[in-house]
């Protein structure tokens, strides 16, 4: 087919060009010029250059440049480098901060800038978190001690406690604390009329025990007497060493007669019981004296019922040790004391 004018196929080739570049579609090499190998080459050069910078441009750095030559050259520089770029920017989310960027000018400076501001503001962090671990590791250690102290204190505060109102031989309630515990005794047995019973106690004969068997074996006759006295009692009941080998026990809402009977199965009990000593085994026995509280109006202090209601169950004791000891003794008023 005869070419047109030469203008007219400049023009057209122009326009081909243009659209290349322009359009979304790109045109084909026209028909007629199909044979000229140059053009063909241009044209694939151009549309693999469009498809390379269309795809970079949305971020797919896999297509290939399909050239050589300055362009290509330039093309598959900056593709490896923004490959390159990738890498290092996963690098640098991995915790290696020591990659740096060369080839792209400013932004390089700010990238590079940025990632050695990373860098120290991790270290930073870092050594803060390091710092407060630490901190943190003291004052639960510091916590720790500060309970343990409270716990030791408590606990001390309690064997003190205890220190002050038990005897420390026998365990029982001291004579102080009992008569504190005893005067509130007397206010509920006032105040709800109840009966309260008294029972006093003596070992007979002890200080045999101390010259026969030795102060240790007498300790240990205390320590048994106690001990007895404890597993026959209940809960509510107030066991004292009131002096040196005397006990009493306060038995509230007792009347009499289960006091009585208390006291008769305690004095049986210690006569049945054989304690070994040094000087081989021996047996006590030991005399009772109980009084009873009727919780009947009264318009004496407390302090002054109490050691009249001890003073009673004190004379009952010494009317069984009158009788020939290894007794109960129940006091009566303007009676005979009875055994
Ligand atoms: P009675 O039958 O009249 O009660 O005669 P007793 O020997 O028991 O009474 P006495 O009051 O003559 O003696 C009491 C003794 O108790 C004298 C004292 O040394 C002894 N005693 C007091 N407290 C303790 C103690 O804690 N341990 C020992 N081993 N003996 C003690
Ligand atoms: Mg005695
Ligand atoms: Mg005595």
């Amino acid at each position: 087919m005869p070419f047109k004018k030469e203008h007219d196929i400049v023009d057209e080739l122009s326009k081909l060009l243009l659209d290349i570049m322009m359009l979304g579609k790109p045109p084909q090499v026209p028909a007629r010029f199909g044979s000229v190998d140059s053009l063909n080459t241009l044209h694939a050069n151009l549309i693999s250059l469009r498809d390379f910078l269309y795809s970079a441009s949305n971020g797919d750095l896999s297509r290939q440049v399909a050239f050589k030559g300055y362009i290509g050259g330039a093309l598959k520089t900056l593709q490896a480098n923004l490959k390159h770029l990738i890498w290092q920017t996963k690098m640098i989310a991995s915790g290696d901060f020591t990659q740096r960027i060369e080839f792209m000018g400013e932004f390089s400076q700010s990238f590079n800038a940025m990632v050695t501001q990373l860098d120290q503001t991790l270290k930073e962090l870092v050594r803060k978190e390091a710092e407060l671990s630490q901190v943190n590791e003291e004052l639960l250690k510091e916590i720790n001690i500060r309970k343990q102290t409270e716990v030791a204190l408590r606990e001390s505060e309690e064997v003190l406690r205890l220190l002050a109102i038990t005897d420390s031989l026998t365990g029982l309630y001291n004579r102080r604390h009992f008569n504190e515990l005893a005067e509130a005794e007397i206010r509920r047995a006032l105040r709800y009329t109840q009966p309260l019973t008294a029972m006093m106690f003596d070992i007979d004969f002890f200080k045999r025990v101390n010259d026969t068997c030795g102060h240790a074996s007498g300790d240990m006759v205390l320590k048994l007497v106690a001990k007895t006295t404890k597993e026959m009692l209940r809960a509510t009941d107030i066991p004292a060493r009131y002096g040196g080998e005397e006990f009493i026990v306060l038995l509230p809402e007792t009347p009499v007669e289960g006091a009585s009977a208390i006291a008769e199965r305690l004095r049986r009990r210690i006569e049945d019981t054989t304690t070994q000593t040094e000087k081989g085994p021996i047996t006590i026995t030991i005399s009772f004296g109980i009084s009873e509280y009727l919780g009947e109006t009264n318009s004496e202090p407390t302090e002054r019922i109490l050691s009249e209601f001890i003073s009673k169950a004190d004379q009952a004791l010494y009317a069984s040790k009158d009788a020939g000891r290894n007794r109960v003794t129940v006091y009566k008023p303007d009676e005979e004391l009875l055994q």
